[in-house]
């Protein structure tokens, strides 16, 4: 099936609701209770599948990791509490004390400060290095690595095909996909070995619930990964927001296309305008990784990161014109987070990058799903105050 039906149906032969519900119901319940001493024997000896409590499995989350899986075309999924708890968790599972872990240059920054400050204190060695280019004498002998492909805030292309051709088979690739989502690329069909969202942001899709996922290839691992990490660690989703993300997932390819047309529109109206020095958007054939994230993702997604022009009537540097910028905009929210309906933006190295050398005058948009004509004509008229 198609992935329009897979988003909505998930296993269309499996029930998701005991009592012919359209939308299941929401399994609101910490625990489940047997019928004996000898089912509930049973069930943790793994002989059935009964559910035992809601911090290892629910029947909302589990909706949401078949979709999930078939979305992306893996072989399991794990929700979780959030996007950091699935890649903070994902990490602890996969490396031990002397592994070490090779990581883009640029990634989210909570993630950057997991992977540069936190697992170094369990002696786990990391690195992070431009992973644009692709030398093969820097890139082996790591046993993880890790990137986001369009990167946060700058969106670089990372070549996932031609990273597994280089690095073999005896490291784990982990692809944060949240950027992008399983309807623009699917990452462990060229070369990744997880998938990680932050379901925050487009699966969901409305800004109004916390949660994150994995994605594995090996069916083998998923006991390891939810029963000896997720469980233990405690970072498991509550069953209220599996079934708002279950609900975001129904409209989720057409929500992107949206944020896909209106980003075009957007990136090309922002890269003819004279007071604006660079854009980072991987739809434009000026950008650095176009051939890329042409050949790698279908479409190229609602993120866009910009700069002004220097200079402009004298007003201060680069980093204060920026503020005014953005403090004019009026449907644009300053906010953090993502893949919502509404259009947001920030500046990176002041809110979600700190610690990271991202320039101080980059804007990053969040593309909403408003009307493209209304969102152009809120960005000129913020344009027209510096
Ligand atoms: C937001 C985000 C995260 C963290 O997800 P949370 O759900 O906020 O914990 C991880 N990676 C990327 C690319 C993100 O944008």
């Amino acid at each position: 099936m198609k992935t329009k039906t897979l988003s909505i149906h998930g296993l269309h032969n499996k029930k998701y609701s005991g009592n012919k519900e359209l939308t299941p119901p929401i399994n609101q319940t910490a625990t489940f209770y047997f019928n004996s001493i000898n089912d509930a024997e049973q069930t943790f000896n793994c002989e059935n599948d009964q559910y035992v409590y809601s911090r290892g499995r629910n029947p909302n989350l589990e909706e949401l990791e078949d979709k999930i899986t078939l979305l992306e075309e893996g072989a399991f999924a794990v929700s979780f509490s959030s996007g950091m708890g699935a890649i903070a968790t994902l990490l602890m599972s996969l490396l031990k004390s002397g592994d070490s872990l090779l990581s883009h240059n640029v990634v989210y920054g909570s993630s950057h400060n997991f992977i540069a400050n936190i697992l170094p204190e369990y002696g786990i060695k990391t690195e992070m290095m431009d992973l644009r280019k692709l030398d093969p004498e820097m890139v082996n002998g790591y046993k993880v690595i890790y990137l986001e492909t369009p990167a946060n805030p700058t969106l670089d292309i990372i070549d996932i095909r031609k990273l597994r051709e280089l690095i073999g088979e005896d490291t784990y690739i982990i692809v944060d996909n949240t950027f992008a989502t399983p309807i623009l690329q699917q990452p462990l069909l060229i070369g990744a070995d997880f998938v990680i969202h932050s379901a925050t942001k487009y699966i969901g899709g409305h800004g109004d619930a916390i949660g994150g996922l994995v994605v594995g290839k090996d069916k083998d691992f998923e006991n390891t990964l939810r029963f000896g990490y997720m469980c233990e660690f405690g970072t498991a989703m509550a069953p209220f927001n599996a079934w708002l993300f279950n609900r975001g997932l129904k409209t989720l390819e057409y929500r992107m296309k949206g944020h896909c047309q209106n980003a075009m529109a957007i990136a090309n109206y922002l890269e003819g305008h004279n007071k604006i020095s660079k854009v980072y958007y991987p739809g434009l054939p000026s950008f650095d990784g176009y051939m890329v994230a042409k050949e790698q993702m279908k479409k190229f997604g609602g993120m866009i990161s910009f700069e002004l022009i220097d200079g402009i009537r004298g007003m201060g540097s680069d980093e204060e014109r920026a503020v005014v910028f953005v403090d004019n905009l009026k449907l644009f929210k300053i906010a953090v987070s993502l893949g919502d309906t509404e259009s947001l933006v920030e500046i990176p190295a002041k809110m979600t990058h700190r610690g990271l050398d991202i320039k101080p005058s980059l804007i990053r948009l969040a593309i909403g799903l408003e009307d493209a004509e209304d969102l152009i004509d809120d960005i000129e008229q913020a344009l027209e105050t510096i």
